[in-house]
This record gives structure tokens, sequence and C-alpha cells, in this order.
């Protein structure tokens, strides 16, 4: 380990990753988000465009006075109202707030997007980033859509960043075009073309829309890069960006041919894709390398056998290794409070003792009614309880009658801003006629687009997850509950995801355009 060499992990979930359809989450959420990053010890989250909405420079400020360890960044184009804007977020962050500045530099980019010509382009950057040294040396500047732009001009538009006085220089592949080889000789490229190159650490940030962005991270490693943009679980516009997960434990499962480590405490990782998860109600595909669910699972007979005998048969990194831990039977009803908490600190919760009090009491209720909680259902109980707390609308009491004969007809209770409020209507089933009356009550406009139900975990007594997605004013959301009777667990989903897109609708009512 002593003589490999650091790569910086500067992780963009809480921007690019937030920007995708989706994914957006409320300031609190990004909060939460940028609590378990600082977990995973990333050196650099990417918090926000503080431009974009007033939203959105609220997120970042919280985030730049809350992180303590990691470095905050905030994108900016390159225009002195997006920079101050910035700065203004991260200055909160003192000498760890990083103002990352971009502008395009392919000619497809320069000619339809910014109307601009070459020479306009590299003063503008100059200029951009001459003004963001005013307030900070930690200055990352981007040439967007770089893996089209002609090498030469790259070139010349990198050395006038540097020395402007950029002290990271990035090269995204913005549209997730290039291959590993013809990656590796654009940055082998401008190592040889760009005078005082090595005053800046190299980055770059690929996108997934071939499938090769964690391809293209690694050769540009291997090529000198020493600084990986990437996302947990992936997550960004289109396809994604580079996930960081699949970066970290490669550098950590093959140091023999990548000679080179992060900082990333690898055990946090799980906890940190799960949490995600939950914020945003994008799943993880079964099969996604490290945190997909059938990643670590061995089904195949002569598998297993192997693993029993011996582990490095057919598995590569342990489970343990990224923070997962065994689906084991943990607690019942006779389980007391220390058994709970010592649970929740091993499943990577750092909750407060009010919140710990309110999970205690969601999971008697539970244990209860099902003879054994497991990991999952106490996962369940933490983002139902704590992470999705309700805000506005709050479900209080329901009563649903439905079979073969009788009308389905659904009585719902609910607190809206302190006021309580009582419906009841027909509908065409149990949940239909249960989301009628939360319509009714909340007088919500979204438009519904999707209702799935789940099983949290094997049997008949196991919980409901169900998953509600929204539509309203450009924004997508989803909202998530669980019971283990399924039409409150709808309930609870639909009315989480009425809360969430009120918030989130605020909050990026004046997103601009980039
Ligand atoms: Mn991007």
């Amino acid at each position: 380990m002593s003589q490999s060499e650091k790569i910086v992990i500067f992780d963009t979930t809480l921007r690019d990753g937030e920007q995708s359809p989706g994914a957006s989450m409320t300031i609190e959420e990004k909060l939460r988000v940028a609590q378990q990053l600082e977990r995973l010890n990333v050196d650099v989250m990417e918090a926000g465009f503080p431009i974009a909405s007033e939203g959105d420079f609220e997120a970042v400020k919280k985030i730049a006075q809350t992180v303590k360890n990691s470095q905050v960044a905030g994108l900016s184009r390159a225009n002195f109202k997006d920079i101050d804007r910035a700065w203004d977020a991260l200055k909160h962050a003192g000498e760890r707030g990083r103002i990352h500045t971009f502008i395009a530099t392919s000619d497809v980019h320069m000619k339809y997007k910014l109307q601009m010509s070459e020479q306009q382009v590299v003063d503008a950057a100059v200029a951009a980033v001459k003004h963001a040294v005013n307030y900070t040396p930690n200055v990352e500047f981007s040439c967007e859509d770089a893996a089209r732009t002609r090498p030469e001009f790259l070139a010349t538009v990198v050395q006038a960043a540097i020395e402007a006085g950029a002290t990271t220089i990035n090269i995204p592949d913005t549209v997730g075009y290039t291959i590993p080889s013809e990656f590796t000789e654009l940055i082998n490229y401008l190592k040889a073309n760009v005078s005082g190159i090595e005053k800046a650490i190299l980055s770059v940030h690929c996108h997934n829309d071939l499938g090769l962005a964690v391809a293209n991270s690694l050769a540009a490693i291997q090529a000198g890069v020493r600084q990986i943009e990437c996302t947990v679980n992936g997550i960004g516009e289109r396809a994604g960006n580079c996930s960081l997960e699949e970066v970290v434990m490669t550098l950590a499962t093959r140091p023999d041919v990548m000679p080179y480590h992060t900082d990333v405490v690898t055990e946090q990782i799980m906890p940190a894709s799960k949490l995600l998860t939950t914020v945003t109600g994008m799943m993880v595909q079964p099969n996604k390398a490290i945190v997909g669910a059938n990643a670590f699972a061995h089904e195949a007979g002569i598998h297993q056998h192997g693993v029993l005998q011996e582990k490095t048969t057919y598995e590569i990194m342990t489970p343990e290794s990224v923070g997962l831990t065994e689906n084991k039977l943990v607690l019942g009803k006779h389980s007391g409070r220390h058994a709970f908490i010592d649970r929740l600190e091993a499943l990577g919760y750092d909750l407060n003792k009010e919140s710990i009090e309110k999970a205690f009491k969601r999971f008697k209720a539970l244990a209860d009614r099902k003879k054994n909680v497991y990991d999952e259902d106490l996962d369940a109980i933490v983002a139902d309880e704590i992470i999705r707390a309700p805000e506005t609308y709050k479900l209080l009491q329901m009563n649903v009658t439905s079979g073969s004969f009788a009308a389905p007809t659904a009585t719902v209770e609910m607190e809206i801003n302190g006021k309580k409020k009582k419906a009841a209507m027909i509908g065409d089933g149990p949940v239909d006629a249960c989301f009628k009356v939360i319509k009714k009550l909340t007088k919500s406009k979204a438009h519904l687009l999707n209702f799935s139900v789940g099983a949290i975990t094997g049997g008949t007594d196991a919980q409901g997850e169900c998953s509600v997605r929204l539509a309203f004013d450009g924004v997508e959301v989803l909202g998530q509950g669980a019971h283990p009777d399924i039409i409150v667990a709808s309930a609870k989903a639909y009315i989480n995801a009425i809360n969430r897109v009120e918030q989130i609708a605020a909050r990026r009512k004046d997103d601009i355009q980039i």
C-alpha cells in the first residue's frame, strides 16, 4: 500500500445524480445523504448548483455548514454571477469549499448551445477561473463535452485554465461517448501538449450511455488521472455516471494491477446505497455490481458447495468489506432497547435519541404483529419513521372494506397542516378507494404515474412495501410506505409521495436550464 498513489474521490450524487429524473430530493434528504457521504469518507462532495434555484442554494449552504471533513463543491457556469452565488453558499465550508466552474468546448456545443467562438470560450474560461480564484485557491475547471472536443483546442483551454489558477482540471465525457483506449490517448495527448499540466490534478467525469463509465474512468487513472467523479449506485443524467462503488472496489480488489488507493471507508458502501435508494426510491437492479441484491448471492449448487469449502473459489471480495451484513433473524417481541440500538448501529444508522425512540416504538408495534423482525424490517422502519417522516400531510387512521361482494370503501382520517380531516369514498378496489379519499383530503393535483407492491421479507406475515410515483409541474417523485397491512402501506406511500412532490416542486420551481 505504501507506494500506491491516492485517487481523489469526487462524489456528485447530490448534483449530477440529483439532477436526473426521479432522483429529486428535499433539502433535508440531501443533508442526510451528505452526512452518509461523509461517513463514506469521500474527498469531495458536489452538493448542487447554487444558482439553479433558491432551494439548491439553501441545500449547498446547509451542507457546507454541516459537513466537517469532506470538501464541498458547488457547480457554476463560467460567468461571475454563477460563481458569486456558488461562493455565497460554499464560503460556509471555509477552506473546504471548492468552486467548480465549467464551459463547453466541443464544436457542436460551442456552435449550437453557446453560440460562441473558440476565442470567446477561452476568454470566458480564463475570466471565470480568475474570478473564482479571488474567493478560494480550490478551483476546479471542467471542459464540458471534452471527450468530443478537438484535442488541440482542448489543450489550449486546459492550459489557459491552469495559467488562470485552476488547481483541478476535469475532462468530462459528458455524453458517454468515448471508449477506454481513445480516452487514454486523449489524456496522454494533454499530458504531452499542455505546459504546466503537472500543476493541476487531472480529473474525469464519465457518463454511462454505452455502459463504459467505469472502464473509461479506470483507463484514465492508468493514464495519470488522479480524481474520479462518480455517484453512489451510478445514478445521474440519462444512463448515469461512473459508479463510486465499482471504481472503489476495483481499486481495493486489484492492487496487483491497479496500484492506487482511495480513502473511502468501503464498509459504508451498502449503507450509502440503501440510504440513497430509500430517499429517492430509485431501485438498484438485482445484478448490479457490488450493491445489487444478487451481487454476493451464490445460488447454483456447485458454487455454494465451492464457497462453503473455501470462500475464495467464487468470492473475489467479502460481503463484509462493502458493509453487507448477513440477513439473519435478529429481533423479536422480547428484544430490548439495547439489542435494538445495537442492531441499528450495525446496519449503519446514526440516529439521535428522539429518532431512536420513534423507531423503537414502531419496532415494538411490529414485533407484536410479526414473530420475526429481520434487518430488512428495521431498514423499512427507519425509512418510514425517520427518513421519510411526513410533513404537511399525515395519516392518522384508516379503515377499508373490500371483497367480492361489497363495494370497496375506504374511510381515511388525516392530519393536514395540524387539522384533523376525515372522509369516505367508494372505489374500484380497496387501494383505489383509499387513494380517492387521500386525493380529496389533500386536494393534490399530482398525477399518478405508477404504483407497485412488494414484500420486504419472505412469509405471509411480511411487511408490505409500496411505491407510488407521482408527477407534478415537471417534477417526478417516488413515495414509499411499509406496513404489515398492504393497503395501509399503499396509503402511506401515496401520502409520502404527495408530501415530497410539494416540497421538491417548491424547491425546483425556479430551476434554470443548463
Ligand atoms: Mn454529468
